[in-house]
């Protein structure tokens, strides 16, 4: 009987903990903490920094250009939800498409739902399907609520750790050096904040959703393995979607990996 009610109570617990939401179009199970006012009040607020020094490209026929792509994807993503009537995680964020003067190789999307497209990745792209590939991995972060999961997980390992230090003192067998070991080896100290550096897991993750996205709109899939190959030659900076983490050879076998799959949502 006391057996059972163990292997009861782990089940409740491990069901309460992995079924806190999942991932749109991935099915991943992800903890996430925060509710979303609270990631849409950081992510404006990050916005409002950011726009304070950014300039608004002043080429209009590249800026319209972004807006199509951009609204293309978006629009073909909140479609499929409404159609297939699923929980559609592009609800109530504030869409916005900004294209900014700067030459940096980079892109990225809030949680809230900002756009930043910077004039030098849409100079740097082949054509309209490679800079689809790179928007449709940054609105997938967005749509997989990436930042929430990753401020979750720093939530949840500062907690573990403040009960076990809190533990470790209390019984007085623990050394201040090996406390400093301890922390350092957690990693802690790092900053909180909306833009956290993405999982490797959650790099794979937005370019398989960006995929889909990108063939849901009508974009050729192909091109973003050919991207990722022309970015690993380009070998000067590292913007977001070309973060340390995923090895380009994994990045492009991944893409490979789920080719078929976002094909056939072209045909949806
Ligand atoms: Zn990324």
């Amino acid at each position: 009987m006391k057996r059972l009610f163990w292997i009861v109570l782990t089940v409740v617990l491990t069901a309460l903990i992995y079924a806190c939401s999942s991932v749109a179009l991935t099915g991943r199970r992800q903890v996430l903490l925060y509710s979303n006012s609270d990631i849409m009040a950081l992510s404006e607020e990050s916005y409002k920094e950011f726009a304070q020094t950014a300039k608004a490209s002043t080429n209009t026929v590249m800026t319209q250009k972004v807006r199509v792509i951009c609204s293309k994807l978006l629009n073909a993503m909140n479609n499929y939800f409404i159609t297939n009537e699923l929980d559609n995680p592009m609800q109530g964020l504030n869409w916005r498409i900004d294209l900014v003067q700067s030459e940096e190789i980079n892109a990225f999307c809030l949680p809230s739902g900002n756009i930043v497209v910077y004039e030098g990745i849409a100079n740097f792209v082949d054509n309209d399907d490679q800079l689809a590939a790179v928007v449709g991995h940054e609105i997938a972060h967005a749509i997989a609520n990436h930042s929430n999961e990753r401020m979750s997980r720093a939530t949840l390992t500062e907690n573990l750790h403040n009960t076990i230090m809190a533990a470790a003192q209390a019984s007085g067998k623990v050394t201040d050096s090996q406390l400093a070991v301890f922390n350092t080896a957690l990693g802690l100290g790092g900053q909180y904040g909306v833009i956290l550096p993405f999982s490797r897991k959650q790099e794979l993750e937005a370019d398989h959703i960006g995929l889909i996205m990108m063939a849901m709109a009508g974009y050729n899939v192909e091109e973003a393995p050919k991207l990722w190959v022309k970015m690993s030659q380009n070998g000067q900076e590292v913007p977001e979607f070309m973060s340390t983490h995923p090895s380009d050879v994994n990045r492009i076998k991944n893409l490979e990996k789920y080719m078929e799959e976002a094909k056939a949502y072209a045909a949806k």
